[in-house]
């Protein structure tokens, strides 16, 4: 018996999910809500209509979904939304995610407005890493971009989570906005150890109307103000982001090109919404629904989740049309996709 956790070990290294073109499937976003407590301008400035709460699945249902995926080798989960730290008690979520055989790494995306508050909750479950978004440390220019005169509480969740696990902050850069950002919250870096990364803007919800600033603007912005940086290869994540360093810096700045520099031969991922709909590509509004499955009290439910698993990893495309947005399906907003 002494060798069998190794055993097992091997048994679960071994599954693994791939589409087909050859890509790796092993991480997923869930959405827990679509509701925020922030309006930002890209994303959902005037709000959404929510959908009721019977219509989200529940901590339970998500759960059930995450250990099938897990047997297929997806096994590493992000929780976001909507702001998942809106829904209520987030950390019993995650401390079921925990419990889960095989899972791997378990983190969180959020505005900060909340975290602050629940952070040490989190970290007791075990949240191995959280991102946290910010787009401009200018309070007034915050209250432009968000709606809401919450930058300071969003500063006291980074600086108490900083040097405790690891931190990213995620700066999506507006054209005529906050253009000027990139170097003020990299200037974060310098004192605590956070990886300061920059999104750039997808035509997603209300970001279809907007123009995109490329991440090589916003890294030229950055080396005039730093010097020049050098690549870092170290691994960082999850996602796609290409990083650089800065000597002086304690943290990594990441650049997440989503529209110039299309990653999508990278894609490791599916998102689950909140209500219950397997997505295989961001740009796209093609689902496979589970909430039928997971309510309908069968027997087979297990089987038939993760035949629809499946399903999805099959149905990915091979990339994403961002650069031609007449052919974007997606009509929905981030929050409501699960971001
Ligand atoms: N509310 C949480 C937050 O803001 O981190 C989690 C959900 S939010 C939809 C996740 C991320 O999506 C945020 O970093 C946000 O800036 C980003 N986002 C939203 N709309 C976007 C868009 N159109 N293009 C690029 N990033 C976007
Ligand atoms: Fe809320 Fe995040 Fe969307 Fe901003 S980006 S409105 S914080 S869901």
């Amino acid at each position: 018996m002494g060798n069998c956790p190794g055993f097992y070990g091997q048994l679960l290294e071994q599954s693994m999910i791939k589409d087909r073109f050859d890509r790796t499937i092993n991480y997923m976003r869930i959405s827990i809500t679509d509701r925020c407590n922030l309006r930002c301008t890209y994303c959902m400035p005037d709000g959404i209509r929510c959908v009721p709460m019977r219509e989200l699945l529940s901590y339970e249902e998500i759960a059930f979904v995450c250990r099938q995926a897990a047997t297929l080798g997806i096994d590493r989960f992000k929780i976001t939304g909507g702001e998942p730290l809106v829904r209520k008690d987030c950390a019993v979520l995650l401390s079921m995610l925990r419990q889960i055989s095989g899972v791997k790494q378990i983190t969180l995306t959020t505005n900060g407005v909340l975290l602050g508050d629940h952070l040490e909750e989190l970290m007791k479950v075990g949240m191995d890493a959280v991102n946290i978004s910010l787009d401009t440390v200018d309070r007034e220019q915050y209250k432009a971009i968000t709606g809401a005169d919450e930058l300071e509480r969003v500063l006291t969740s980074i600086r108490m989570a900083a040097g405790r696990l690891p931190v990213k902050i995620n700066c999506v850069v507006q054209r005529g906005v906050n253009e000027e950002a990139p170097a003020q919250l990299a200037a974060l870096a310098k004192d605590l150890p956070v990886d300061v990364r920059f999104i750039e803007l997808m035509p997603i919800g209300a970001g279809k109307k907007k123009d995109t600033v490329p991440n090589d603007a916003v890294l030229g912005q950055i080396e005039r103000c730093f010097g020049k940086t050098r690549a870092d290869d170290s691994v960082h994540g999850n996602g796609p982001a290409k990083y650089r360093r800065i000597d002086g810096l304690a943290g990594s700045i990441g650049f997440i090109s989503a529209v110039h520099g299309k990653f999508c031969k990278e894609c490791n991922r599916l998102r689950l919404t909140s209500t219950g709909d397997l997505k295989p590509c961001l740009c796209y509004a093609d689902v496979i629904p589970l909430k039928e499955i997971l309510r309908d009290g069968e027997a087979d439910r297990d089987e038939r989740i993760r035949e629809k698993i499946k399903e999805a990893v099959l149905a990915k495309p091979l990339m994403h049309c961002f650069e031609d947005r007449d052919n974007i399906t997606e009509q929905k907003r981030m929050a409501q996709i699960g971001g």
